[in-house]
């Protein structure tokens, strides 16, 4: 189909109806049949717009004034925290944002997934969809010759500076209001990406929700970090929480956030954290959830589907500091998680070790690799959990379990999109998803979490 020629021009003010939203949480109206997309506005509502972008085949505007209010609208303060801290639904009531994400999973599953007669479960929200981030990892800037840090605003690398986000725990975002302010007044430089100059590049907060324990990391480019001393000592008469203080250098123009080097500043290398009953260690590089009420909710959702009776051996792929495996080590008789990141994995192993957990083995290596040379060596799975980062997995993994055949695989997955495209993967290699749960780990942003049941059809 020929790409349709913009009947509007740029800056063009209209007058239009929304009828849909987008998988990133736009609004969309057609003009003669060509889409503008615009931040802000809701189905069902009509305003004015102002062209902002056109391209062949789409463009973006930016809502003006709203004439007609959906009934999901909900009012939202005018400050910076809710202007540019990437919660994208925001204005839209929780129920609304539950069932936007429901109506994503769904669609996926059946356009990219081709998958028919699966349930899919309405999603399990929070009670209180506010402040829930235990962690942030902020970029610091300067303006008049202090440091700023916050969000950048929306396509630019400029950084607005906000004490506070919405979703971050209060814990976190005073600690990553104090850093910047301890180091702004010691005359610390911010990095600057345009030249590659300045010393301080981000800094992170994380902060155990069930112990109160609290890690600093200072991210900068030089290897000497100035007033190091100094820092240690007013963080800590700052911020009472702080059990940990990381320095991390990152010597490169990247746009990743930390380098190769990690030193402890002060205190311990980890803080703890409990997921039910298991007690955690969290060093400064590894993987770990950022909303915790709602992992323990996802993790017993996994458990459920994984139904263990005992007996089970199991296989937990991407397994970061073996959350999802020393839970289910509890019910398994044996539990092999492999994971990527080295530091993580020797989390998993003091994370076993502090819970007395002995049938848990990990390994540090890609699970598209470690677990062919597993099979190869005959260690099968009753049940295998894969928990993939966005890209979902690898076909390598994907055939691996085709061939190894387990009975069941639970696919936890952050990217509803990958996860379709792998569930029609495993169903043309004899599987069959049976069940589909979307959590809200992330509220008031567009993301959404989703755990999977899928079972080997008889005769396979
Ligand atoms: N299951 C864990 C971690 C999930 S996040 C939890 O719930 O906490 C995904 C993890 O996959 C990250 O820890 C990341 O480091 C890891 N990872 C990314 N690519 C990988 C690969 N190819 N093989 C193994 N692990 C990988």
């Amino acid at each position: 189909m020929a790409k349709i020629q913009a009947p509007v021009g740029k800056n063009q003010t209209l007058e239009v109806q929304f009828e849909d939203l987008t998988h990133d949480g736009n609004a969309v109206a057609k003009v003669d049949g060509y889409p503008l997309f615009v931040a802000g506005a809701l189905p069902g509502e009509t305003g004015r717009i102002q062209v902002t972008k056109v391209n062949k085949g789409y463009g973006f505007g930016r809502l003006i004034e709203l004439f007609e209010r959906s009934p999901y609208r909900v009012d939202v303060p005018a400050s910076e925290a809710y202007k540019y801290g990437g919660t994208q639904l925001q204005h839209i009531s929780y129920e609304g944002q539950l069932q936007f994400k429901e109506k994503q999973v769904r669609e996926v599953i059946t356009r990219i997934g081709k998958l028919e007669d699966v349930k899919i479960h309405p999603v399990l929200g929070m009670e209180e969809p506010w402040y829930y981030r235990n962690k942030a990892q902020v970029p610091v800037g300067e303006k008049n010759g202090k440091l700023i840090a916050g969000f950048f605003k929306p396509r630019s690398h400029e950084i607005v500076d906000t004490n506070e986000s919405i979703i971050q725990l209060p814990q976190v975002n005073e600690a990553i209001q104090a850093v910047k302010e301890i180091c702004s007044e010691l005359g610390i430089k911010a990095y600057d990406e345009a030249t590659h100059k300045g010393t301080l590049r981000h800094i992170t907060a994380r902060y155990g929700k069930t112990t109160g324990e609290l890690m600093v990391i200072l991210i900068t480019r030089t290897a000497n970090l100035p007033h190091k001393d100094k820092i240690i000592e007013q963080i800590i008469s700052r911020l009472p929480d702080v059990k940990s203080i990381v320095h991390n250098i990152n010597t490169k123009r990247t746009n990743v956030i930390m380098g190769e080097t990690t030193k402890v500043l002060w205190g311990n290398e980890v803080i703890y954290d409990y997921i039910g009953d298991i007690q955690f260690a969290i060093s400064a590089r590894s993987f770990y959830q950022v909303n915790p009420d709602q992992t323990k909710v996802l993790y017993d959702k996994a458990l459920e589907y994984a139904d263990l009776s005992g007996e089970e051996t199991v296989i937990d792929a991407y397994c970061g500091i073996g959350t999802i495996s020393l839970f289910l080590a509890q019910k398994a008789k044996k539990v092999y998680g492999v994971e990527i990141v080295p530091e993580a994995i020797e989390d998993a192993r003091r994370n076993a070790e502090l819970n007395g957990i002995t049938n848990a083995e990990f390994a540090a290596g890609k699970a598209e690799e470690v677990i062919p040379e597993w099979y190869k060596a005959g260690i099968t799975a009753d049940v295998l959990v894969v928990d993939p980062p966005r890209k979902g997995c690898d076909e390598a993994l994907l055939q691996t379990i085709i061939n190894m055949k387990p009975k069941k695989v639970v696919y936890v997955s952050c990217n509803p999109a990958t996860l379709a495209r792998d569930l029609r993967i495993l169903e043309d290699g004899g599987y069959k998803t049976m069940e589909v749960q979307p959590v809200d780990m992330f509220p008031q942003t567009t993301h959404v979490e989703t755990v999977a049941k899928i079972m080997l059809k008889e005769g396979n």
